[in-house]
């Protein structure tokens, strides 16, 4: 099968060989060292300041999203949550479920934010603003500049969902001044599920230390103090912590996160350029798109047939979407392990299938 998805992904062999490995004990200095020297690559990456500290949890992405609410927010809060997809509902919901008083900047799906509607939220004593910085169900990658803008004049502490961001578009924690930054493991970092990233600045830290979180398990304060001798209060996916610290060093040895990101970028733009050239009906769904992903639509085609018949006739997995779009929207992914060769399979195998979907 090739992966087209977007998330787990295709991880690179050296990736797919610690995978295949023994977990070794981890209350280590040898395994200290492998997330002092993580935490060390994960700011770098991200342009946070030295006094920023990172967080690794074991679960997957929506654990640091509830981690980052419970941990950084309380009812005294008054949040914007961007809600342009499934993302974006998210949350909404963990706000709604953790009490955070909030209000939804509702959006068109496929389309971004405009200035005139961020400045309705202008003045009215709001303290948050969550953001999916790329909202990977509809492909939409939001304007980090404006936002980050808005977040400076408002004084809003900037919540920054990048799971799908991270080494696939530009990222800076201090240009941006983004008080919190999360990923997972199985998106562009592309190693196994399991593992999430949270890096806080030190406007985030503040808030750590005077928000008491409602869960023993997620609680930062606990994992920070952990995090000072490169442990974790509980055993973490330790072999998964592994992929990610080779991961991380691999991609800083090749030149870092831009020419990873770079890398995405050109199959991205490949891919887009070869849909257009096949003639076939399917047009960009995003109206800003990212480079991790491309969404397609297409009025007269279902979107979900073109998933199943691509994994069960040619062996490629793309992405389908759920709800009210699982018959008009897929995603085709340009994170993991992928070549201008696999994209060119995929329009091959689509120029086939659509050929015979039409008979
Ligand atoms: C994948 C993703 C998540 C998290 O999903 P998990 O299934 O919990 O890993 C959250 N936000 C965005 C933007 C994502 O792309």
């Amino acid at each position: 099968m090739i992966n087209f998805t977007v998330g787990p992904v295709q991880s690179p062999d050296y990736v797919c060989e610690i995978g295949g490995e023994q977990v070794p004990y981890f209350r280590t200095d040898e395994f200290s060292q492998i997330v002092f020297e993580s935490e060390r690559i994960m700011k770098s990456f991200v342009n946070a300041t030295d006094d920023s500290k990172v967080v690794f949890l074991t679960g997957s992405g929506t654990a640091a999203m509830e981690a980052t609410v419970i941990n950084t927010l309380t009812p005294d809060d008054k949040a914007i949550v961007v809600n342009g997809g499934s993302f974006g509902q998210r949350f909404v919901d963990l706000c709604k479920w953790h009490s955070i008083p909030y209000d939804e900047l509702k959006l068109e799906a496929g389309y971004g934010i405009t200035s005139d509607q961020l400045a309705q939220y202008s003045g009215k004593g709001y303290t948050t603003f969550l953001v999916n910085m790329h909202e990977t169900s509809t492909g939409v990658l939001y304007d980090m500049e404006m936002i980050s803008k808005f977040c400076k004049e408002e004084g809003l502490f900037l919540i920054v969902d990048g799971i799908s961001s991270f080494l696939a578009d530009f990222v800076d924690m201090q240009k941006f001044g983004i008080g919190v930054f999360l990923t997972g493991s199985q998106k562009a970092l592309a190693c196994a599920p399991g593992v999430s990233v949270v890096v806080l600045s030190t406007k985030a830290l503040d808030r750590v230390s005077k928000t008491k979180s409602c869960s023993m398990y997620l609680d930062f304060s606990d994992a920070l103090k952990n995090a000072e001798r490169g442990q974790t209060p509980f055993t973490p996916a330790v072999g998964v912590i592994r992929q990610i610290h080779k991961r991380l060093k691999t991609i800083e040895e090749a030149g870092g996160v831009s020419s990873e990101m770079n890398r995405m970028h050109e199959l991205a733009v490949d891919f887009r350029k070869r849909i257009e050239e096949s003639g076939l009906p399917f047009e960009l769904f995003s109206k800003s798109p990212s480079n991790a992903v491309t969404s397609l639509y297409s009025p007269q085609i279902s979107a979900y047939e073109v998933f199943l018949r691509l994994k069960d006739e040619y062996g490629i997995w793309v992405c389908p979407n759920g709800g009210a779009f699982k018959d008009i929207v897929f995603r085709v992914g340009h994170i993991g392990s992928l070549t201008i060769e696999d994209n060119k399979l995929l329009v091959k195998s689509m120029v086939d299938l659509i050929n015979k979907m039409e008979k």
